[in-house]
């Protein structure tokens, strides 16, 4: 490991992770800024009191994180998801929070607050998502990870689930943040290599309700923090590099339990016609630059139309070939970008299909 200021002396900070914490856990506050980052920080607390319970909410100085003015800049944090932390092991947790003003009223940043509610409504469905989260590697300096410098690598063509020097770019981080998410208990489900060089993808779900943005937001956390260890940056931007490349996204799967049994591909075509009615309303929050990426080339749809169709890559909706065949299963919403607030995209998809708004 190199000695510059950005990367971790891992081998030295082991022996003191593995040092006894006096019956003391250390508990990490995660939370949403006000830029669609994530921003953390730690208390120490006695293990009798890790519990979700005993949990204090907690605050910090809004006006840093662009989530307050500076003259009133507490926000608040309250527990949301316990997860245990892969960095610290142990009994250490981290807690992924909520934020609200200090008026009680949800911060403007706080999309799981509504996304809670919809999911409370919605509950006697069991609606399940499954969320495909894209995303590039980026070097320090700003070129993405491994490329050659100061040029391009082949065309694309070799690299998606690719293997072997030359088509895949910082495995090693990949398979770390893999077992961190299932160390943490974040539901994964898997990863792959994508199309274009050193972008990679990992599944999250099937996951119910509000559960869907808790797993994928902690998923990203623990994905920043273990590329943070080397020295690598990660970016969810939906076209992170213009030309021919593809973009990224993060294909929400999803269904309701009436979907999911023998008949579901009646429930799946009526889910699709209320989610044509509702193109517009759902791209407005599908994710920021999300045009750049929605060309209707590079296997999406383009973001002025709504499409649907069987094993169809180029559609907004994709029904996967094996549900098609069988008759029931779930729908894949392509649209999303890898910029999302999962928060707001599970909530008006169950709003549209469900609730009817
Ligand atoms: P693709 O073929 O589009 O690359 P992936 O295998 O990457 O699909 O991802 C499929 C996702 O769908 C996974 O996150 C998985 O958990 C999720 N999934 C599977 N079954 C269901 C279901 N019944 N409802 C919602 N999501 C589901
Ligand atoms: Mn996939
Ligand atoms: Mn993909
Ligand atoms: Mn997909």
């Amino acid at each position: 490991m190199s000695s510059s200021a950005t990367t971790y002396h891992n081998d030295l900070l082991a022996s003191y992770l593995a040092l006894p914490q006096g019956g003391k856990i250390q508990a990490e506050y995660v939370w949403i800024d006000g830029d669609n980052g994530l921003r953390s920080k730690t208390t120490t607390v006695d293990k009798a009191d890790a519990t979700f319970e005993k949990l204090r909410i907690w605050d910090f100085d809004g006006s840093s994180t662009n989530q307050a003015p500076g003259h009133d800049s507490d926000v608040y944090l309250r527990p949301a998801a316990i997860f245990k932390d892969p960095f610290r092991g142990g009994d250490n947790i981290l807690v992924l929070a909520e934020t609200y003003n200090s008026d009680g009223t949800p911060n403007m940043t706080n999309f799981r607050h509504h996304a809670k509610k919809v999911m409370d409504l919605a509950k006697d469905t069991e609606p399940w998502f499954g969320i495909e989260q894209e995303y590039t590697l980026f070097d320090l300096d700003g070129a993405p990870f491994g490329w050659p410098k100061g040029g391009f690598p082949g065309p694309q063509g070799p690299y998606y689930c690719g293997a072997g020097a030359g088509k895949v770019f910082g495995r090693d981080i990949i398979e770390a943040h893999y077992r961190a998410c299932l160390y943490a208990g974040v539901k994964i489900s898997g990863i792959n290599a994508e199309v274009m060089p050193s972008q990679w993808e990992f599944q999250v779900g099937p996951c119910e309700g509000i559960e869907m943005g808790d797993h994928l937001w902690m998923a990203r956390f623990l994905l920043v923090r273990v590329a943070e260890q080397w020295g690598v940056k990660v970016s969810f931007h939906p076209k992170p590099l213009q030309g021919d490349w593809n973009g990224a996204g993060a294909h929400t799967n999803y269904s309701t339990k009436a979907m999911r049994v023998e008949g579901g591909m009646k429930h799946i075509e009526e889910a699709i016609e209320k989610l044509a009615k509702r193109h517009t309303e759902h791209i407005a929050v599908y994710g920021e630059d999300n045009e750049l990426r929605l060309t209707g080339r590079h296997e999406t749809g383009h973001i002025g139309t709504f499409s649907s169709g069987v094993a169809n890559r180029g559609a907004s909706i994709r029904i996967p070939r094996h549900v098609g065949a069988k008759g029931y299963g779930y729908l894949e919403d392509r649209r999303p970008a890898s910029n999302i607030d999962p928060y707001r995209v599970t909530s008006i998809i169950v709003e549209t299909t469900i609730l009817d708004k």
